[in-house]
């Protein structure tokens, strides 16, 4: 794979549930380095296309490539899915943490199962990542003693360990007290600073702003508009987007 294919490619991608046209031909490419913003209404279908990246969901129709891998394919080889599950980190609102587990064993987990790692190999790992997210101290702590923005640094934690390529957020911060929302968005931009190539469901405004390199606009299940975060959030071309961000302005201020 050369280093200038981008990560992921989609040609008039299309999910449906039964009836429900969710996704209608969406068109995307994302760089490798590239921070993209998906921005939309709820229920526009900004988890689904998440989803359809790293197969939590298979696709209806078009093309989509993954780090190389075909998703188009109805039926996956193993050695592809496990490829791709490596490859592709995915953080989610509700943070997923098994609570059985300790910090250290939740991040420790996949990469023992899927990357056939030592487990001193993937505490070493689990550890230098886990002091990225500045909680060093929480190693041996069970999740349910953890605030929701500790919870969702460990969630973060777990996905680098798989040394992704890409890594997918789905609204990262929505579940979590106003307080906390800062200490995780810290965390993401030091990420993206540092090349992760992220895509990143959010309605953290000021976040796509300042640290997404492109903001895309989802509405109706396709792209309606997208591009550089200061044109796009403050130069809005289409009506959509322009009510839209109105929306989210006025619940800001209220
Ligand atoms: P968003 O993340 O933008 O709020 P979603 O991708 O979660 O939107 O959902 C898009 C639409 O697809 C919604 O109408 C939702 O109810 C529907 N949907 C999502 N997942 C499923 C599913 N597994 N089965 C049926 N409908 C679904
Ligand atoms: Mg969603």
């Amino acid at each position: 794979m050369a280093a200038s294919d981008p990560v992921i490619v989609c040609a008039n991608l299309q999910k449906s549930f039964g009836d429900l046209a969710v996704l209608q031909g969406i068109d995307c490419q994302i760089q490798r380095g590239e921070v993209v913003s998906i921005i939309g209404s709820s229920g526009c279908g900004k988890s689904t296309l998440l989803r359809c990246f790293n197969r939590l969901e298979s696709i209806s129709g078009g093309q989509l490539i993954v780090n190389n891998i075909d998703l188009s394919k109805p039926k996956l080889s193993r050695r592809d899915l496990l490829a791709l599950r490596a490859n592709v980190g995915m953080v989610f609102q509700q943070f997923n943490l098994f609570p059985h587990l300790s910090v250290l064993e939740n991040l420790c987990l996949a990469p023992v199962k899927v990357l056939d790692q030592s487990k001193a190999e993937s505490r070493e790992t689990a550890r230098f990542f886990l002091d990225k997210v500045g909680l060093s101290a929480k190693a041996d702590t069970f999740p349910d003693q953890l605030s929701g923005g500790q919870k969702q640094r460990v969630a973060i934690a777990r996905a680098l360990c798989m040394k992704p390529e890409v890594m997918l957020f789905d609204e990262p911060t929505s579940a979590l007290d106003p307080e906390l929302v800062g200490e995780v968005l810290q965390v993401m931009q030091q990420l993206a600073k540092e090349g992760m190539t992220m895509i990143v469901v959010t309605h953290e405004m000021q976040f796509a702003r300042e640290v997404a390199s492109r903001v895309v606009f989802l509405n109706k299940g396709k792209v309606e508009e997208e591009g550089n975060p200061r044109e796009v959030l403050t130069h809005p071309k289409s009506e959509r987007l322009q009510a839209f961000l109105s929306r989210m302005s006025s619940m800001l201020a209220a």
